[in-house]
């Protein structure tokens, strides 16, 4: 579900697991509140205590679910997972919520999975034809049932054999009832971290949920690493075909939070340098630099120090916008963007303004922005994105409309400008998002990252959608 004042990307879930802690399940909690940023929908926790598994999955917010008087009282033991979710795949339906658990034959496993499979439609319909009964309409349980059906004896390697098997984007946690497993797919799409906190081990979507626990960042786990942490310490395994690292662009640029180092950059610093390049590159007179809070507040920074023009919060957010709103009813719609950003009028009258955003899907929200501040009396309105423009549609686990509902790509960089009504528009480069990153964008020839949804060069074929178009040409041809 997209929220209607909300023109994003959105990141689709995160990921955390502790391994021998006496508060395991509240550390998760915490855990799970630092990730909130990656999934909003729902949240779960899955806790072993020695004996059995506890689960508990809702939807909702982690404060609202695992806060005081919650949820996590009811979860026992030294070792759990948890995972956030943003998904349009099956609704909000509980069933849908993670971790999945599942009694296998060596055991039980229960998964919390950032990514997404994309093979993961054709391997559920082989699997449904050979009689597995599906609980969920999440890719995730196909791993549950490609490890239920593994003839390995034990779990990891029922795991590793199921990972074989799969296609896309993972970086996932998983619980038995002696190891917690964290791994990531062969080319490293979204990430993974591992942390210390005295004698436990950590596993965390990013840094940022490690700091909220006071845990100490160990290292990144590596594309096509998986580690298993038992009492008796963490072992490394490379059981996958090892593939080109093409980590996700898109975190640096909104999904990850600013305070989390990502693959040895700190985030925010990424975003402020892309806003420096931005200023260099389309440069425009005006008399303030303003974000679109809070996501463009980083670039425009950036983007200000390397102008020299100052920056000033022009449009304030309303962080308190609660389900009940971002679900409007008709009564409230027509009020719109509005209710999440409103313009600071004193700032802005006969001003020559800067707008920053990190980046345009629709251009829905960009456009009532435009008007927005025009309303309020600026004079001149100069829009600067802090990403190249997005042409195409990610298959690993964000949340993106259909390519054909990209504004970018639609509409030439004049027609977008046409469409949001502003003065000016700009994009970084390419080159300079790489130049902000001090990457260069292949090494010895080969690409470094995934930026498929600037360039179209997806790293994985996403071969559900190649069926999906297959089958629907097919029927074309066939009516
Ligand atoms: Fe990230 Fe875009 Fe690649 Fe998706 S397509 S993984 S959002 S860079």
């Amino acid at each position: 579900m997209t929220a209607p004042f909300d023109d994003k990307l959105h990141e689709e879930c995160g990921v955390f697991g502790v391994f021998g802690h006496d508060d395991a399940p509240a550390l998760t909690a915490l855990g799970l509140h630092a990730l909130q940023h990656r999934g909003q929908e729902a949240a779960g926790i899955v806790a072993f205590d020695g004996a059995q598994f506890t689960s508990e999955r809702h939807v909702g917010l982690v404060g609202d679910i695992f806060g005081n008087d919650g949820h996590t009282a009811k979860l026992k033991g030294r070792n759990s997972i948890g995972h956030v979710r943003y998904s349009t795949t099956g609704g909000s339906i509980v069933r849908n919520v993670q971790p999945m658990f599942a009694d296998l034959a060596g055991g039980g496993l229960a998964i919390a999975h950032n990514g997404n499979l994309t093979n993961a439609r054709l391997l559920r319909h082989d699997l449904v034809a050979e009689g597995a009964i599906f609980q969920s309409t999440s890719d995730t349980e196909t791993i549950i049932h490609l490890a239920a059906r593994s003839h390995y004896e034990l779990i990891v390697e029922k795991l590793i054999d199921a990972l074989k098997r799969v296609e896309g984007a993972y970086s996932l946690v998983a619980l038995t009832s002696k190891k917690l497993i964290g791994v990531r797919d062969p080319y490293g799409v979204r990430p993974l971290v591992l942390g210390k906190l005295d004698d436990a081990y950590i596993l965390s979507s990013e840094t940022c949920a490690l700091d909220i626990i006071g845990a100490d960042f160990v290292r990144d786990i590596a594309p096509g690493e998986m580690v298993v942490i038992t009492h008796e310490g963490i072992e490394t395994l490379r059981p996958f075909q090892a593939k080109p690292k093409r980590f996700c662009i898109f975190e640096y640029i909104y999904f990850a939070r600013p305070d989390s180092m990502v693959e040895g950059k700190n985030v925010y610093e990424v975003r402020k340098q892309i806003g420096a390049e931005l200023a260099r590159e389309s440069p425009a007179a005006a008399d303030m630099v303003i974000p679109i809070p809070d996501s463009g507040v980083p670039a425009a920074l950036g983007f200000s120090t390397a102008s020299g023009i100052p920056f000033e919060l022009g449009i304030i957010r309303n962080h308190y916008i609660g389900r009940t709103f971002i679900e409007p009813s008709d009564r409230i719609r027509h009020l719109g963007v509005k209710l999440k950003h409103n313009a600071n009028r004193e700032k802005l009258k006969g001003k020559r303004i800067i707008l920053v955003d990190d980046s345009i899907v629709r251009g829905t929200t960009s456009k009532k922005i435009v008007e927005m501040v025009r309303d309020a009396g600026a004079a001149e309105v100069h829009f600067r994105i802090a990403s190249p423009p997005t042409t195409h549609s990610c298959f690993y686990g964000v949340d993106t409309p259909n390519k054909e509902d990209l504004l970018a790509h639609k509409l030439s960089l004049e027609g977008m400008r046409d469409f949001i009504e502003a003065d000016s528009l700009a994009f970084v480069s390419m080159d300079g998002l790489y130049r902000a990153m001090g990457e260069a964008k292949r090494l010895s020839g080969a690409p470094q990252f995934c930026d498929a949804c600037f360039s179209g060069d997806y790293p994985v074929e996403p071969t559900d959608a190649r069926e999906f178009r297959r089958q629907l040409s097919f029927l074309a041809e066939a009516v």
